[in-house]
């Protein structure tokens, strides 16, 4: 196994069933996902020493249907990120494009996938954390649906946008990956049955490329600011997918631009919640009591915590104190619900939704960790879609001619995950 890349935290190999749909398979877990015995980072100081007593709900479904877990993958801090340089085990590298950042936050998932380390992988998506890193490493990711993938077990970011999903070299077996974690669970209550929604669980068949007569709408808000070279492999995508019989026509979703905002604060602010458990007590590195407690939590999370997670806890924890809570969580919650019903109306005259996954291609590493505001930027076209709940899918559209990787993002009607894997699986044709 090459490891220079640094896509490991903890390569401990956990074994699989011996028979199910992933015998024979490895499946790399994105190291905020709970593994009885297993430690579990979440890329942080904090947790460094951290072994969970108990598997996530995914874990028990990847090892009942076969599958071997060769490692826990390096992730930016608590899922904080968007390059995997916000790791207190150090940044991963880009497998297919040596000097650049593979995305993030699940970076060490997409890079073993990238690099042909594990034959497909675990990530979590809040805001973009699976399709951001599959489409910098030229690899396939798809964020379910919320509500699809059960959450126990994964230590949480922020609740209400976050879903684990797969990570693939194809299409076809990221859809195969979904079928074996997806559906309800009694010990995560927002999880649903996609059959009680007039779905199905059968993902891979509708990876048959057949997109004659599908429509597809393309939201201009997304293309507006993004990077020229990005912008030109995603229209010949397009084409491609023209070419196989899709047609396309633009549309408007005005309440995009707000997307970016809307998200920081509603993540920053569960997250603040969410991380109080993280004071050396009950999790996390020892502050060592003398006396005062309130000082040893300080010292507990001066020590555990990175730079950008002490930022969002402080920016979440401001975003919802009493004075400011209409003002930033309340318009937060409202911006969200117009994006929702923008996204409805979008979908109720297009089969899918198209555009680039990130507006830029992979950013050098070392380049963006200074400047916050525009790493948050680059999740413009991600946010929105965790702040409607939908299901999304990052594929291969093509290289810059700098040779870095393109990835095109479908998004698809809530428990529709059939859409998008078929429009990307023409895109592989
Ligand atoms: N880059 C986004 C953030 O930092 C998305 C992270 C994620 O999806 N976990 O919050």
């Amino acid at each position: 196994m090459s490891t220079d890349y640094n896509g490991y935290i903890t390569a401990d190999t956990i074994e699989g069933g011996d028979d199910g749909p992933l015998a024979e398979r490895t499946v790399a877990v994105k190291d905020n996902i709970s593994t009885e015995g297993v430690r579990t980072t979440c890329g942080s100081a904090m947790l460094k020493e951290y072994v969970p007593p108990y598997d996530a709900t995914v874990v028990e479904r990847l090892v009942e249907a076969g599958a071997t877990i060769p490692g826990k993958t390096n992730m930016d801090e608590f899922g904080m990120g968007t390059t995997t340089e916000t790791s207190a085990f150090g940044p991963v590298e880009n497998p297919v494009a040596p000097g650049y950042v593979p995305g993030g936050s699940s970076g060490g998932s997409a890079a073993v996938v990238a690099a042909g380390d594990a034959d497909m992988a675990l990530g979590t998506d809040t805001g973009g954390s699976i399709r951001c890193p599959a489409s910098f490493c030229g690899v396939v990711g798809i964020k379910p649906t919320y509500g699809l993938v059960s959450r126990y077990g994964l230590v949480a970011y922020a609740n209400s946008l976050e879903q684990i999903g797969p990570i693939a070299p194809t299409v076809e077996e990221a859809a195969r990956l979904l079928e074996v974690i997806a559906g309800p669970d009694d010990r995560d209550a927002t999880t649903r049955d996609a059959r009680e929604e007039g779905s199905d669980y059968d993902y891979a068949a509708a990876a048959d490329g057949d997109v004659d007569g599908m429509e597809v709408g393309v939201p201009t808000q997304l293309l507006d600011g993004a990077d020229e070279r990005v912008v030109e492999t995603f229209w010949a995508a397009m084409d491609d997918l023209e070419a196989q019989g899709a047609s396309y026509h633009e549309v408007e979703l005005p309440s995009l631009e707000h997307a970016v905002e809307a998200y920081y604060v509603i993540a920053m602010s569960e997250a603040s919640s969410n991380l109080a458990r993280f004071d050396g007590v009950r999790y996390g590195v020892s502050g060592g009591y003398d006396g005062n407690w309130n000082e040893t939590f300080a010292r507990a999370r001066e020590e555990g915590f990175g730079d950008e997670v002490k930022r969002r806890v402080l920016l979440g924890t401001y975003a919802l104190s009493a004075g400011y809570h209409d003002k930033y969580y309340k318009k937060a919650q409202d911006a969200r619900a117009w994006i929702q019903s923008d996204f409805d109306d979008a979908l109720s005259e297009a089969d899918v939704l198209a555009s680039p996954t990130m507006p830029v291609p992979p950013m050098e590493l070392g380049e963006s960790l200074d400047d916050p505001l525009t790493m948050y930027l680059a999740d413009a076209n991600t946010t929105p879609v965790n702040l409607a709940n939908l299901p999304a899918l990052s594929v291969p559209a093509g290289e810059t001619e700098d040779g870095l990787p393109v990835g095109l993002q479908l998004v698809g009607p809530a428990f529709d995950e059939h859409a998008i894997v078929r429009a990307g699986s023409a895109l592989e044709n």
